[in-house]
């Protein structure tokens, strides 16, 4: 896909799933190393191979470059899987990428701009966090304690760094995909669905459920470290929403 077009409207990337590649030809084609633009382990074991494979119904990331929705567009398209792109803010995109089962909800999440005015852009956050959280089967735990924060102007991700931070040895088990930020670090429903990713990785290429479970650590570490908040930061930034109450973050990364 052309990334003028793209850039003139992200809704030109719309992409409805296909028929899905058996798993041994689909891992040859997101794993083989390619020209172009470099995917990173995550986005390609965690948002393509899962999804890919069926082990995920559905998969969100927040892309760092143009070029990288772009490539990631073009295996969804060699692999049968749909893939919308959408905004949060001006100039934020969210990458959401999803087999049949997803198919309807997907192309129910709506683009979320600032100049809405600030009230109806928390309802907007909530709402969006409700159907993200429903398109990605996050534990029910979780996307209500997410939302909780959001209408309490609190962070549930610097509650989760605050408490990691006072943990020598956490267990990264609740922390089973790139930015989800469990409900509490020993959340059972999210270790439960890491267990069971983890299952099925096991069961289709164990090189690969070894890759995951350096990955969840990776997660963990993010919020640990802080990068996670540093990254939100930056994003209210781009974002530039007044924020009237201190404490408020215009984030929805659930
Ligand atoms: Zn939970």
């Amino acid at each position: 896909m052309d990334p003028l077009e793209f850039q003139l409207d992200h809704h030109s990337a719309d992409l409805g799933p296909g028929k899905q590649l058996a798993p041994v030809r689909a891992r040859n084609m997101i794993f083989r190393t390619g020209k172009g633009v470099k995917l990173s382990s995550s986005r390609r074991l965690e948002n393509i191979y899962l999804v890919a494979v069926g082990i995920r119904p559905s998969s969100m990331f927040h892309p760092e470059s143009i070029e990288e929705m772009l490539a990631v567009h073009d295996l969804a398209r060699k692999l049968g899987l749909g893939m919308v792109v959408r905004k949060c803010g001006t100039l934020v995109y969210k990458v959401f990428l999803f087999g049949r089962e997803k198919e309807e909800l997907a192309f129910r999440i709506p683009d979320l701009y600032e100049t809405m005015g600030f009230k109806e852009f928390i309802v907007a956050q909530i709402t969006i966090a409700n159907l993200t959280g429903k398109f990605l089967d996050y534990p029910k735990c979780c996307v209500e304690s997410f939302i909780d924060h959001l209408m309490h102007a609190t962070d549930q991700d610097q509650e989760a760094h605050d408490r990691l931070i006072l943990d020598r040895n956490p267990d990264p088990g609740a922390f089973f995909v790139e930015r989800f930020v469990p409900c509490n670090i020993g959340c059972m429903y999210a270790i439960a669905e890491g267990e069971r990713i983890l299952g099925g990785l096991r069961r289709l290429e164990p090189e690969l459920a070894e890759i995951y479970l350096k990955l969840r650590t990776e997660h963990m570490e993010d919020f640990r470290s802080g990068r996670i908040l540093r990254e939100k930061a930056a994003r209210d930034k781009l974002l530039s929403v007044p924020f009237p109450e201190p404490g408020w973050r215009g984030e929805d990364g659930n």
